[in-house]
Order: structure tokens, then C-alpha cells, then sequence
């Protein structure tokens, strides 16, 4: 039922012709589909064939040119500036298609040994290329895996926390108690962690923050940590964020770390995280190495085609511990000798392919350096636009500019943000075409986030972008 080897080197050789020109040619399209919601499903057959067709791989290729490109918001566009980045460098596309190719399912270390023992090399070489310190390797008796999303991450940790705090949990369950700290700017994934968890939404504390910032106030989590103690409440875990979501703050992990106090703390670094691998920017994960996990995702800001997070924690048995379950069908000699890691104890699917070929072929294909490089480049047009917006009339920064992001409102006559005039800017700019941005609030005004991070980006596309904004307010 499948292609035979001559068949799918024919298919396959162009389809990578066909990646490598959509590539080559994406700047001339429009970042942004224009679709409506139900049309593209109206455009398809309903009925699915019964036969196979002629050739299937100009069939799919007909499919991405007619259907997918039109259809889809495009992510690796140089004017693509939504969100965060998602970047899908053609180095990872290498390992992806490796990982594809050899078919492994990962879930133990006997049924992908090489794909297991890869993925413990990278990870521990990511901890000290980021600065976290032995103590998240495996050598110093922590470790990491890829996860498929910093969600996932967060959700193993809480599992992980859960079960320290007290391992009876996996008998008798939650008990209502369980408390986990937060602010008004943690990622929703938190909050869904919380909730998959069984502990709901009562279990979420939200700190306040500092004064004047928008960061977590570490007086403040004593204060409320002390306060749930006293009323017979139990704090599982304290998570800082490491470049927030809305505006890219940065939570004070070391001071967080200072009063947690045996709570397990779980740094979600999802975008920022990787620019600790460039020395000057090394401050952001500052404190982290006192932390009990922490998450960057290789599939924002790092090169690699989604999916793949980051996930260490300082305690390597941590999360088996918390996690593992072994029916008689998954016993092996290499697991019970206690010399393995079997990956599927640190995550909730039992299986899980090869990750790390793709990391691989970005780390080895461009080098550290050429990361680093990249991180440099996309704060540097991130600076240059932070300043022009700063000097600009009709414009205000929203919030200080963190790396690679910056938030940004149009000012009426009075110098104070114009939320219609800021969200009329936004729809100018992402109708014609050329650049896509998205929004936030801040201080509850509407806000502008400019997010540069896709590969392609360069200065003529943030100066397309400054362009189209400052056309908007006139
Ligand atoms: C993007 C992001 C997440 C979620 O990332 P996924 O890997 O898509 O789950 C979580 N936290 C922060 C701070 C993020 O920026």
C-alpha cells in the first residue's frame, strides 16, 4: 500500500523543490490569507477516495498551491510579526523529515536508544550553553527532554510538583487545597495546566506586581504564600515567566527562588529563554539555576519546526517518579537496571517520536554562533524600531521594549494612548498584505506587538512595518 523507493524519491525530490520554492519566493505573497471562515472546507470534496489518484505527489502539491498557501497565515514571512515567531528553519525541515524517515517511536530508551541518548546530549548541552548550570544535566543528576509545547511543560511540572508536595496524590488524588502562584501576565497555558490537573481554577493565586511594573512581586508571593499556609492551604508551586506574553517581562526568578521555600518553582522562559545563549543577554535567566524547572521553546526563537520544548529539571527522577507507570508489556532489562531514560516517564503520551534530529541539524547546521547571530540581529531591529516609535509624534512605547518584542500605541493630541486609533492602525497594516501584527493590552489599553523573530526579517521589512504605521496615523 505504500510508494515504492523509486516512486517516493521522485515524489519527494519535489516536494523539496516545491518547499524550497515557496520559500524562495514567500516575501511576494501576502502574509495574511483572505479567507473565510467554511470556504476552504466548501472548496474540498466531501467524499473521501475510494481509489487511489493518478500521482499523489503532484496531487499534494496541487493541494499547497491551491488550497494550503491561499489558506494559510504565513509564518516564516519576513513581514510576519504576530504572536511570537514559530520559526521553520529549512535546517530543521532536514531532521524532520529524518525523523519521519527512520519511523522510531521513542517511549522507552530500548525501543530508540540512539533517539533517547541524542536527545539527553542536546539537552544537556542547551543547559550549558544557556548558563543553567550542571545541576540541570544529567551528569549533575538533573536532566531535560523535548517536550511538544511549553504547555506540556507546564503541565509535567505542576504533575511533578504535585507529587512532591505530597506523594499520596497519586493515590487519594487532589485534595482542594493545592495552591499555585501566578500573575496577571502568566501564559493561559497555566491556567489550563490547572485545570487538566483537576485542581481548578480556585487553586490559581495571582500575585500582584511590583509597583510601577508589570513583574511579579516577590514580597507579595511571601505575603500570599505565608497567608494560604495559615489557612491550612498547600503551595505547590510558584511559576515566574522569563519574557511574558503581552509586553516580555521579566519576573525576578532569584528573588522568587528566595522566598519559594521548598515550593517547587517552574520558570516558563517559552520565547526569551534562548537569549540567554548570547552573554549580554544572559541576564534573563538570572536565578534560574535555583529554580526546580525550567521551559524555552526550541520552536519559537531557536530555528526548529514546531514542535519542540525545552524542559529541564534540577531533580532527574522528578518526573518519572511522579509519572511513571509500567505494565508488563513495556518491562524491559535496560529499565529495570535503572541505566536508562525512558522518555515517556516525562511527559503524558506514551510516545513520542525523534525530536532531536531536528535540533540536531540546526545546532550542527549553523552553529551556536549562528544562533546567537540571529538573536542579536532580531534585538537589534527591535531597538532600532523601539527608538524610531519613541521619537516619532502619535506614537508611544506601551511598555519598555524586551528583546525582540515591543509594544506600541498611537497618542491622541494629548500624549495619552488612542485605543481606536490604535486598533484602526493595526487593521491598516495587516490589510495590505505585506506585514502582520497583533495586539494586546496593556494597563487596559489597547496595544500593538511587534514580535520580529521570522528568519527572513531583515531591516527592510521592519522599515515596510514603520512605514505602514506611521501611513495608518496620518
Ligand atoms: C508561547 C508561550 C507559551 C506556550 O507555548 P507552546 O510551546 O505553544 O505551548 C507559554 N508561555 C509563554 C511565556 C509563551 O510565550
Amino acid at each position: 500500500m505504500d510508494l515504492s523507493g523509486a516512486e517516493f524519491r521522485r515524489a519527494g525530490y519535489a516536494l523539496v523543490d516545491w518547499v524550497a520554492a515557496h520559500r524562495e519566493g514567500m516575501a511576494e505573497l501576502p502574509v495574511r490569507p483572505s479567507v473565510e471562515p467554511g470556504s476552504i472546507r466548501a472548496a474540498l470534496p466531501a467524499a473521501l477516495p475510494d481509489a487511489p489518484v493518478a500521482d499523489v505527489g503532484a496531487a499534494l502539491t496541487s493541494l499547497l498551491d491551491d488550497v494550503v498557501v491561499p489558506g494559510s497565515l504565513l509564518w516564516q514571512h519576513p513581514g510576519f510579526f504576530g504572536y511570537f515567531p514559530a520559526q521553520a528553519s529549512l535546517l530543521s525541515l532536514l531532521g524532520d523529515i529524518a525523523s519521519g524517515g527512520i519511523g522510531s517511536q521513542g517511549m522507552l530508551w530500548s525501543t530508540a536508544p540512539a533517539g533517547t541518548e541524542i536527545e539527553q546530549v542536546l539537552v544537556d548541552g542547551f543547559a550549558t550553553a544557556l548558563g543553567l548550570g550542571e545541576a540541570f544535566t544529567f551528569a549533575g543528576g538533573g536532566g531535560g527532554s523535548l517536550q511538544d509545547s511549553a504547555s506540556s511543560a507546564a503541565l509535567v511540572a505542576l504533575l511533578a510538583a504535585l507529587h512532591r508536595s505530597s506523594p499520596a496524590w497519586q493515590e487519594t488524588g487532589i485534595e482542594g487545597t493545592e495552591r499555585v502562584y501566578v500573575t496577571a501576565e502568566t501564559h493561559s497555558s497555566l491556567a489550563k495546566a490547572v485545570r487538566v490537573a483537576g485542581l481548578g481554577s480556585r487553586a490559581l493565586r495571582i500575585v500582584p506586581f511590583s509597583p510601577g511594573t508589570r513583574v511579579m512581586d516577590a514580597d507579595a508571593l511571601a505575603e500570599h504564600m505565608s497567608a494560604d499556609r495559615a489557612a491550612g492551604l498547600r503551595p505547590v508551586l510558584v511559576c515566574p515567566t522569563v519574557g511574558t506574553t503581552g509586553v516580555g517581562a521579566i519576573d525576578p526568578v532569584r528573588a522568587i527562588c528566595g522566598v519559594a521555600q521548598g515550593v517547587w518553582v517552574h520558570v516558563d522562559a517559552a520565547w526569551a529563554g534562548v537569549a540567554s545563549l548570547c552573554p549580554e543577554f544572559r541576564y534573563v535567566l538570572d536565578g534560574a539555576e535555583l529554580a526546580d524547572s525550567v521551559c524555552t521553546d526550541a520552536h519559537k526563537w531557536l530555528g526548529t519546526a514546531f514542535d519542540a520544548s525545552f524542559l529541564w529539571v534540577r531533580d532527574g527522577r522528578a518526573l518519572p517518579a511522579a509519572l511513571s507507570i509500567t505494565p508488563e508489556y513495556l518491562r524491559n532489562a535496560a529499565t529495570d537496571s535503572g541505566a536508562v531514560v525512558d522518555y515517556r516517564d516525562w511527559q503524558v503520551p506514551l510516545g513520542r517520536r525523534m525530536r532531536a534530529l531536528k535540533l540536531w541539524a540546526v545546532v550542527h547546521g549553523t552553529g551556536l554562533d549562528g544562533l546567537r547571530e540571529q538573536i542579536r540581529a532580531h534585538v537589534a531591529l527591535t531597538t532600532s524600531l523601539a527608538t524610531r516609535i519613541e521619537a516619532e509624534p502619535g506614537f508611544a512605547l506601551a511598555a519598555p521594549p524586551s528583546l525582540a518584542l515591543v509594544c506600541l500605541h498611537l497618542t491622541g493630541p494629548d500624549g495619552s494612548p488612542d485605543d481606536a486609533a490604535t486598533r484602526a492602525a493595526l487593521e491598516a497594516v495587516n490589510a495590505d498584505g505585506d506585514s502582520f501584527v497583533t495586539h494586546t493590552t496593556v494597563d487596559g489599553r489597547y496595544a500593538i506587538r511587534v514580535a520580529v523573530g521570522a528568519l527572513g526579517t531583515g531591516p527592510e521589512h521592519v522599515d515596510r512595518l514603520w512605514q505602514a504605521l506611521r501611513a495608518a496615523r496620518d
